[in-house]
C-alpha cells in the first residue's frame, strides 16, 4: 500500500531539509504547504493578499483554505505511490481532513517527529538565510557562506532572510507550533503511528533513520 509520511516539526527542525531528500531518493514528491502558499501569495488577487499577511506575521492560514492546496495537490498522478507532506498537517482539523483524504486514496499515514530543542531551532530559523538566484541555503550560525552575507556561486549575490525568518516572527511560529501543532503528536501516538527522530543529528543520519521508518513501516 502506499504511503502519505508526514514530518510533524517546529519551524526549523529540518522538515524542508528531509523532504527534499526523500524526493530526491525515494522518488516521493515533496508536498509544502509553506512553499504553495508562498507561491499563490504572490498573485495579485485579495486572497494573495490575506495570506501574504498571515504569512509575514507567522500566522497559521485559515484550515480550509490549506485543505484545499492538500486535496488538489495529492491528487495528481505522481503522488499515486505516496508523497512527503512538509508542513501539513499543522493543526487537529487538518489531521482529521488527511484521515478522509488517505482513507480515499487507500494510502497509509506515517507520521514522523523532528524532534528538536528550542535553542537551536531558535538559531537555524533566525540564521537562515539563501540565495536568490539559486536557491542555496546557508545558515549564519552552522553553514555560514565564505565571504560575509553573499553566496558562494553567484559573487556579489546578497543573500535575503525570508520574511517570517525575524526574531519576533520566529516567536510567533514557534508559539503557533506549541499551540496548535504539537498536539499532533498525542494523535498520532495513540493510534500507534508516530515515530520519532532526534533532529539534531546530521543531516545525513536523520536522512538514513527517515529511510527506514518508510521502507518498513
Ligand atoms: P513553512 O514554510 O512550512 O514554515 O510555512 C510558512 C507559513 O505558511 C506558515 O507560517 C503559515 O503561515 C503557512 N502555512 C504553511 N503550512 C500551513 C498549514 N498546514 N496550515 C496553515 N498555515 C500553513
Amino acid at each position: 500500500m502506499s504511503k502519505i509520511i508526514v514530518l510533524i516539526g517546529a519551524p526549523g527542525a529540518g522538515k524542508g531539509t528531509q523532504a527534499r531528500l526523500i524526493q530526491e531518493r525515494l522518488k516521493l514528491p515533496q508536498i509544502s504547504t509553506g512553499d504553495i502558499l508562498r507561491a499563490r501569495a504572490e498573485a495579485a488577487d485579495p486572497l494573495a493578499g490575506e495570506i501574504r499577511a498571515l504569512q509575514a506575521a507567522g500566522k497559521l492560514v485559515p484550515d480550509d483554505l490549506v485543505i484545499r492546496v492538500v486535496q488538489e495537490r495529492t491528487a495528481r498522478e505522481d503522488c499515486r505511490d505516496g508523497c512527503v507532506l512538509d508542513g501539513f498537517p499543522r493543526t487537529l482539523a487538518q489531521a482529521a481532513m488527511l484521515e478522509q483524504l488517505a482513507a480515499d486514496q487507500r494510502k497509509d499515514i506515517i507520521a514522523v517527529a523532528l524532534d528538536v530543542p528550542f535553542e537551536v531551532l531558535e538559531k537555524r530559523t533566525t540564521g537562515r538565510r539563501s540565495c536568490p538566484v539559486c536557491g542555496e541555503l546557508y545558515n549564519i550560525y552552522f553553514k555560514p557562506p565564505k565571504s560575509d552575507e553573499t553566496c558562494d556561486r553567484h559573487r556579489g549575490v546578497k543573500l535575503v532572510i525570508r520574511a517570517d525568518d525575524s526574531e519576533e516572527k520566529v516567536r510567533v511560529r514557534l508559539k503557533t507550533y506549541e499551540q496548535e501543532t504539537r498536539p499532533l503528536l498525542d494523535y498520532y501516538e495513540k493510534s500507534g503511528r508516530l515515530r520519532r527522530v532526534d533532529g539534531t543529528k546530521e543531516r545525513e543520519i536523520v536522512y538514513q533513520e527517515l529511510e527506514e521508518i518508510i521502507k518498513e513501516g
